[in-house]
């Protein structure tokens, strides 16, 4: 496959290339994994202008392990993380992404993060394996940053989550001089004139986490962006022009050599990394769609972590069950607080049969492409809303925390695809919601807004492409290291 910049698939090219080797360490959760394991494959194979031919060497922790055998094109390395079996079952990410980076950073674990990367970067006796050029890291794996440097091993990183998230990261510390955060009730609707079109109540903020923790992680997250190399970033030109050029200028004067928009990440590997770490996607929906009439269901899914308490949980079963309209829904054993099953309120599958469909886990991009789905209720995880916007399908978000609430606000106010649901979960605005979506003249003009923004990203991923020519470059960029 010939393409831009002179970058090709393996086989395109003449026999006497030199082999480069790339390392890539996900953050070990599915919202991460996915994404970093995307662009593993969007990567693996390639040949840069000059030539050189690239592999792939995928690092995990232990925690959330990959299971290699489901990507036999990658070769996998497993690295100590030192997080403690407490921080570990609690399951609290700003808890484990700071245990990890402890643990990495000279921790007590033994043989070191520092040994074990050394080792892995190495060159192998027999000349089949290259010594490492590159490592991809997951913007939160500030440590492991540290030990490439010791290597001198350049870094780049790879952002999992938009343009504006990371702008909004980068902002951090301003915006928390400026009194906008923690965020006090009487200013939520006010914009942050520094991240327009943000209101405080869009910015990063998670009630529960310790604000301490969460301020050195972001403070971390920025760091890691201004040491690189460079910069990924799982977004696309059409979708984020400003806030791309911004974090261009930023980092331009931080000294980054190359900011890149290479997404949707999906759309670009020809590897299909969109499987649960604990979950096997039950394919039996796509039967189940097969039979709903086009533009008709609803997918409702709220991602890997985002959870409802028993009320909500409720309130979310009778809003579809009285919306009329068909669904399909993921109920994942821990969407419920406290719970490990949730159990359907008695009557629910009766008065749903034919119309609704519950289920564990989606084959999410197979179940957005189906041309049964016409809408999706989303929390607004990154790669959920990028996966949607691929397939030109609007949406209902309830966000929750992160960069959730930033997401739904580019969603509504900038690229007017879906809306948020606000306030309480209760089923008769759940209803409403559905309807409006679903149903109304509103919904339809949503629709043809999203097939449009569809339009503009297929034109991303034509070979000559903003995102094809941003692979490109990454490509020969590591290749020229
Ligand atoms: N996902 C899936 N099946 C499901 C639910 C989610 O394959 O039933 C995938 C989804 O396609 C996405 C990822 O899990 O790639 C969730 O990432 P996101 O950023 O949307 O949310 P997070 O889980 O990080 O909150």
């Amino acid at each position: 496959m010939a393409s831009v910049d002179g970058a090709t698939r393996r086989g395109g090219g003449d026999g006497s290339s030199r082999r480069r080797r790339v390392l890539v360490f996900p953050l070990p959760f599915q919202g991460h994994i996915n994404p970093m394991l995307q662009l593993a494959g969007a990567l693996h194979g390639r040949r840069g202008g000059g030539g050189g031919e690239l592999s792939v060497t995928v690092l995990h922790t232990r925690f959330n392990a990959i299971d290699p055998s489901r990507y036999p094109e990658l070769a996998f390395a497993e690295v100590p993380d030192g997080i403690p079996p407490d921080v570990a079952a609690n399951g609290n990410i700003v808890d484990i992404i700071v245990a990890l980076n402890v643990a990495m950073d000279g921790g007590e674990s033994s043989p070191s993060f520092r040994d074990v990367l050394a080792s892995v970067v190495a060159a192998d006796d027999e000349g089949r394996k290259p010594r490492a050029s590159c490592l991809i890291i997951d913007g939160n794996l500030m440590a492991a940053q540290k030990a490439a440097a010791e290597l001198g091993l350049p870094t780049l990183v790879l952002r999992t989550g938009s343009a504006a998230c990371l702008r909004c990261y980068l902002a951090y510390p301003a915006l928390l001089q400026k009194g906008y955060l923690p965020p006090k009730e009487s200013q939520l609707y006010e914009p942050v004139e520094e991240l327009p079109p943000l209101r405080v109540r869009d910015l990063y903020y998670t009630s529960n986490a310790n604000q301490e923790l969460v301020r050195k992680v972001l403070g971390w997250i920025a760091e890691t962006a201004r040491n690189s190399n460079g910069v990924v970033i799982n977004t696309f030109d059409e979708l984020e022009p400003a806030e791309l050029e911004r974090i261009q200028r930023e980092l331009d004067g931080d000294g980054v050599a190359i900011v890149l928009a290479a997404g949707p990440l999906h759309k670009l590997s020809p590897m299909n990394a969109g499987g649960s770490l604990h979950l096997r996607p039950d394919r039996s929906c796509i039967e189940w769609l097969d039979t709903q009439a086009t533009g008709s269901v609803l997918y409702v899914s709220f991602g890997s972590l985002a959870s409802l308490d028993s009320n909500e949980f409720l309130e979310v079963a009778w809003g579809l069950e009285s919306s009329g309209q068909p669904f399909l829904w993921v109920v994942r054993p821990d969407l419920v607080k406290g719970l490990d099953k949730p159990s359907l309120p008695d009557g629910f599958e009766r008065a749903v049969e034919g119309r609704g469909k519950v289920i564990k886990w989606a084959p999410q991009q197979e179940v957005l492409a189906h041309h049964a789905v016409g809408g999706f209720w989303t929390h607004s995880g990154w790669n959920s809303m990028l996966e949607s916007v691929s397939e030109g399908v609007p949406m209902i978000c309830k966000p929750q925390f992160a960069d959730q609430m930033l997401n739904t606000r580019y969603l509504e106010a900038v690229w007017a695809v879906g809306f948020e649901l606000v306030g309480k979960l209760e089923r008769g605005e759940i209803k409403k919601a559905i309807k409006r979506l679903m149903v109304e003249k509103e919904g339809a003009e949503i629709r043809e807004r999203a097939k449009e923004l569809k339009k503009k990203m297929d034109q991303c991923l034509e070979s000559s492409g903003s995102s094809q020519i941003a692979i490109n470059r990454l490509v020969n960029y590591i290749i020229s290291l």
